[in-house]
């Protein structure tokens, strides 16, 4: 979808733009906080050997730090989903997306995703 929204032959239509934008503020505000999360995980996984300097772990998390600013901290991403949502009705793209991406879920779990989405009025 990224693709055919950012190649000029192969146009995508408006939703896939609009679900492309999505997308990605979702996908980078949520690897952003991940990678903190992760680094400082693995500090502790390694214990005293992860602390320190001569490390990687340490240049690992310092280096993550920035993720959440640049490019988009989670507010300016958040004004950008706002955004999406009052222009392109975008959430409703969304939940048709999850749900078409459901139905391809393994016998065993459709029960588990019907009955997580039959309240969505989408
Ligand atoms: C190492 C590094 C490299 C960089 N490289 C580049 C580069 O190559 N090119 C480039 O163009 N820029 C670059 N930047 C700039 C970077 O994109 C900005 O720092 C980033 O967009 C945040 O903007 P700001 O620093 O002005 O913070 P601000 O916009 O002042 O944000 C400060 C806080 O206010 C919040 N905030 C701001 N506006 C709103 C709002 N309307 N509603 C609610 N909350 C709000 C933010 O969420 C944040 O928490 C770089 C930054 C760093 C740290």
């Amino acid at each position: 979808m990224f693709d055919r929204s950012a190649n000029d032959k192969v146009a995508a239509n408006e939703d896939e733009k609009a679900l492309t934008r999505l997308l990605i503020a979702i996908l980078k505000k949520e690897t952003a906080e991940q990678a903190i999360h992760f680094s400082h995980e693995a500090i502790e996984m390694y214990g005293g050997s992860g602390y320190i300097e001569d490390f990687v772990l340490p240049r690992l998390l310092r280096d993550a730090q920035v993720l959440t600013v640049w490019e988009g901290t989670a507010n300016i991403l958040g004004l950008e989903v706002l955004r999406l949502m009052k222009k392109h009705r975008v959430h409703e793209l969304f939940i048709k997306q999850m749900k078409w991406e459901l139905t391809g879920l393994p016998e065993e779990l459709r029960d588990l995703s019907e009955r997580y989405w039959k309240d969505w009025k989408f």
